[in-house]
């Protein structure tokens, strides 16, 4: 087996050694076997890398977009070079299976980095108001914290914006997954970024990520994972006024109308919730069905999900890989108990699949007669379970689906113009799904209530990492 040993932390434009000598062992999901270790970062590293932000810091704010741009696509184009290495490193450290860990984890770092570089060429930094100039400038160095279930994505979609908007980063990604933004850091290096632009300290939460969010000279923090830490964050940022972007997770709902072919409907549900293992903080994990149409849709639902093959990630075919850890395993396990004591299982349970007793596999469940004040249709399950909820009318199924704490996406599935627009204007999410349509790069994403306040992707992510600066006298 492959073993990565990554002991080094990457700052002020080298790799360095760890002050402590504590490690974390990092585990392949599919067999339980560590495969890599890191270092348990230090607040001694951290005040190291914030430093050689801090200094690196005036210099790269005051490069021009072009040299933003030129940069950028260097990045991308370095990042393409280790294509097999992300796919590989995503599938041993998250599971998620091989054509999935191309397709989709590879795809989307990249996209960001492409992005973010077209973004700039139409983006302005300055505006003119009167006799005042207004300036969009670098908000200074900012900390950027992961979580491991897109581990391409998500440190992608915060570093290009960052790069884009000229500030300087410490980033600390998952320590479940840290082997994919460590071959980020190697792409930075490979693209020369210049020293202390880009850091990265590995380690704990509550070491590294505390640091990070109550450390005098971080700026801003971007943060995704769970509402509990994010709460965290934001109330240790507040001794020194730290601007705080969160992307936290969701329960979305998703509407399906009785106009629209329901096998269809079903494989648009599947797809989408059973994508990787469930993990997924925007997944359409409660399913709203006319009481007309509910036999039917259940129906192919069961007929649908063996399809969707639970198996081992490196096969591929596989559709479903494990769960990232046995603490995710134990979480989803609890849950498929209490859907099971509450309301009528359709497919799945308790238990691993037949013949993967090794690896945190879980089987694909879905729950139907679930009613919205139910653990299973409020709570963020993180795993491959969906909740199937029966509304009588158009006004019941918004009502139903707002009836949450969370509003990160709502979806629609259905052919009438008029229902969906209705749906779309009235669920209170960042994100409205529309019969499946894949979303482009430049759109922004993050949650209303509960699933955030901040926007990532495209301009919107850019426009995170700036301040707002008037020039009162400057315009004539
Ligand atoms: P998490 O605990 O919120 O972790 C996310 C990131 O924050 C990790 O890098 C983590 O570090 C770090 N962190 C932990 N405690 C921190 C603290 N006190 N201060 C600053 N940073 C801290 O999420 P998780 O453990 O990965 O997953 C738990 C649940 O969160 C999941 O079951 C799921 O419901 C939700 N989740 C949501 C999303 C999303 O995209 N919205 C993504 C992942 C998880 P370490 O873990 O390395 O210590
Ligand atoms: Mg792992």
């Amino acid at each position: 087996m492959c073993m990565f040993n990554k002991l080094k932390h990457f700052i002020n434009g080298e790799w360095v050694d760890s002050s402590d000598s504590k490690v974390i062992d990092v585990i392949n999901p599919a067999n339980e076997e560590i495969i890599g270790q890191i270092s348990d970062g230090t607040v001694e590293d951290l005040n190291y890398a914030v430093q050689s932000a801090k200094q690196a810091f005036s210099s790269f704010s005051k490069t021009t977009k072009k040299q933003r741009i030129r940069l950028l696509n260097r990045i991308a184009n370095e990042y393409e070079k280790r294509k097999e290495d992300i796919v590989k490193t995503i599938t041993l450290e998250l599971g998620s299976p091989i054509t999935k860990s191309e397709e989709r984890h590879y795809t989307m770092g990249l996209s960001h980095f492409r992005q973010a570089a077209k973004e700039l060429e139409s983006f302005q930094f300055t505006e003119e108001h009167d006799s005042t100039l207004i300036h969009k400038e670098a908000i200074g160095v900012s900390g950027l914290i992961t979580p491991w279930n897109f581990p391409a994505n998500q440190v992608a979609t915060k570093l290009a914006a960052a790069i884009a908007a000229g500030c300087t980063t410490v980033l600390k990604p998952a320590q479940l997954t840290p082997f994919t933004a460590i071959i980020i850091a190697e792409v930075l290096e490979a693209a020369n970024l210049p020293k202390g632009v880009f850091n990265l300290v590995n380690g704990s939460g509550k070491v590294i990520g505390e640091g990070i969010s109550s450390h005098p000279d971080i700026e801003f923090v971007s943060f995704t994972g769970s509402g509990p830490v994010g709460k965290k964050i934001t109330k240790n940022a507040a001794d020194s006024v730290k601007r705080v972007s969160l992307e936290l997770g969701g329960k979305s709902p998703l509407i399906v109308l009785d106009d629209y072919d329901m096998k269809k409907a079903a494989n648009i549900v599947l797809s989408n919730v059973l994508f990787n293992t469930g993990q997924g903080c925007a997944a359409a994990t409660r399913v709203l069905v006319s009481q007309n149409k509910h036999d039917e849709f259940v129906k192919s639902i069961k007929e649908e999900v063996p399809k969707y093959s639970v198996n081992d990630p490196q096969l591929h075919n596989t559709f479903i890989g494990p769960l990232v850890s046995e603490k995710q395993y134990n979480q989803v396990q609890e849950y498929i108990e209490k859907g099971l004591k509450n309301a009528t299982v359709v497919v799945g349970g308790t238990g691993k699949p037949e013949g993967l007793e090794k690896g945190y596999y879980v089987r694909p469940t879905v729950f139907t007669n679930v009613q919205n004040n139910m653990a299973i249709a409020q709570e963020e399950i993180f795993g491959p379970v969906i909740s199937i909820l029966t509304y009588e009318n158009l006004n019941e199924a918004i009502e139903i689906a707002n009836d949450t704490i969370y509003g990160l996406a709502g979806y629609v599935i259905g052919k009438d113009k008029e229902k969906i627009e209705k749906i779309s204007s009235s669920i209170r999410a960042g994100r409205i799904v529309i019969n499946g349509t894949p979303a482009d790069y430049s759109t922004p994403f993050g949650g209303y209530k509960q699933s955030g306040n901040g926007r990532e992707w495209g301009k919107y992510g850019i426009e995170e990492f700036l301040e707002i600066k008037a020039v009162i006298g400057e315009a004539k």
